[in-house]
């Protein structure tokens, strides 16, 4: 028996007793049963879109076209779908056509795996005609149905599959995983947008190392051929013992499950394969990757249509993850600003779960080298030390006020009186970088 929350079995109830079926199913009941909280709480029913916004006071139009309708109780909204079955699939994308269906197992059918295609309502109890249930027991990811058809029909539901192994700490069914190698190519014509639903879930995960799976299944070739070089990429370096994939790998699992962390852990060493030289012994030497890096993340996120704020974000941290000041307070106060304040704490996270990847040599001093760091900028922090033009005590206001013309020059001054300020903060007073630009810089 699964506890349904109240506005759910309210929504249940009322279709029931206007004469149809209604159940939760997918996502809601497969976490439920696993003693998850489910993130969202799906309903399938018989009746048609026009008739379950006749239903309820209060609906949106999420997506009309394949039968799905929000329905509001208070601020909360509930999907509610009315079963269907998908027509033939165009390309491996979209079925060309939604066609409805009185028929819960019909819906069920069209499910990816049989782990999401339970449903369940207190009258019935549990629907479960894939053996969803054995599956979460064993934990396992298995198509519904022959796994080359269903990815043939919608290539996405591969990186499904390794995205709900992931998630779940699952493994993923032989005939299914077969079937993957068969047909990762296809994913070539899924859009960048689903992928990036899917890989961002993946990344976020309890098990980011799933990425292994992403590329031993030949699906990191077709949608991040980038990663394939990394996993292939040896570093014959005394400070590593892993593969530059499999170093990534390790620092993903060593950071915090959130979005900008985890795809800067993915991206931080991406372009070590191509900043590479090898010396007379043969030892790998890696030249300028962090800046290099940057470039080719940003390339990977405008083709996967990531927005621009995660883009730019992950970029910065790559940019200066391997950025080490020397530890005095100028110095570091001049990293800060070179890498921007926004950076930071999460530049300090970036860098330990680095360290950590690497092999245990050296990893300590490493470490404390980081946490020094870290004391200091906080201690700097704490003065409230002046980081940014912004916070410089003279504005480009200032300046003008006192006869310099409007343009370039404002700004070549304003900087170097920040660097002058990073360097002693004592002199940012209004006093002394107005006396100092009409000696100095008032050219
Ligand atoms: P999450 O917790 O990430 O939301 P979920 O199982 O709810 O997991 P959704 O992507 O929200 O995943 O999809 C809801 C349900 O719709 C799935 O459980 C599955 O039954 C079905 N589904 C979604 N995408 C597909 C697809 N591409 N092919 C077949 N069935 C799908
Ligand atoms: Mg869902």
């Amino acid at each position: 028996r699964i506890q349904l929350p109240e506005k759910v079995s309210k929504i249940i109830n009322c279709l029931t007793e206007a004469g149809y079926e209604a159940y939760a199913v997918g996502g809601c009941v497969r976490d439920t049963l696993l003693g998850r909280t489910p993130g969202d709480w799906d309903i399938t029913t018989s009746a048609k879109p026009a008739e379950v916004k006749a239903l309820f006071g209060r609906t949106i139009d999420t997506g009309i076209l394949h039968g799905t309708v929000t329905v509001m109780l208070g601020k909360e909204g509930f999907e509610v779908t009315t079963y269907r079955i998908d027509g033939e699939y165009e390309d491996a994308r979209h079925p060309k056509n939604v066609v409805y269906t009185a028929n819960l197992l019909e819906d069920l059918k069209r499910r990816d795996f049989t782990i999401n295609a339970m449903a369940y309502n207190d009258a019935e109890g549990l629907i479960d005609v894939f053996d969803g249930i054995a599956d979460l027991k064993k934990g396992v990811i298995r198509c519904v149905g022959d796994p080359m058809d269903r990815f043939g029909e919608d290539a996405l539901r591969m990186l499904r599959a390794v995205r709900f192994a992931a998630q779940l700490g699952f493994s993923i069914e032989e005939k299914t995983r077969g079937a993957i190698i068969s047909l990762a190519p296809n994913l070539s014509r899924i859009s960048a947008e689903r992928i990036q639903t899917e890989l961002v879930k993946l990344l976020v995960s309890a098990h980011p190392e799933e990425m292994r799976t992403v590329y031993e299944t030949g699906i990191s070739k077709v949608i991040l051929p980038e990663f394939d070089a990394m996993m292939e990429e040896e570093q014959r370096n005394p400070h590593h013992c892993y593969t530059v994939g499999e170093h990534t790998i390790h620092a993903m699992c060593a950071i915090r499950p959130d979005k900008v962390l985890r795809l800067t852990m993915l991206f931080h060493d991406v372009a070590k394969p191509v900043c590479r030289t090898v010396d007379e012994k043969g030892i790998y030497h890696y030249h300028g990757h962090p800046a290099k890096g940057a470039q080719m993340a940003h390339a990977i996120f405008r083709r996967l249509k990531f927005d621009c704020d995660t883009m730019d974000r992950v970029c910065r941290l790559i940019t200066w993850h391997d950025d080490n000041p020397p530890l005095d307070e100028a110095s570091v106060r001049k990293a800060v600003h070179r890498a921007g304040i926004e950076q930071y704490p999460a530049l300090f996270l970036v860098k330990r779960a680095d360290i950590l990847a690497k092999s245990k040599a050296g990893q300590k001093e490493k470490l404390a080298y980081v946490d020094a760091y870290e004391r200091m900028y906080e201690e700097i922090r704490r003065r409230g030390d002046c980081l940014t033009l912004k916070e410089l005590a003279v504005s480009g206001k200032d300046l003008i006020g006192a006869g310099i013309k409007p343009g370039k020059q404002i700004g070549e001054i304003l900087n170097a009186l920040l660097a002058l300020v990073l360097e002693d903060p004592q002199k940012n007073t209004k006093e002394y970088l107005m006396s100092y630009t009409l000696k100095n810089l008032f050219i």
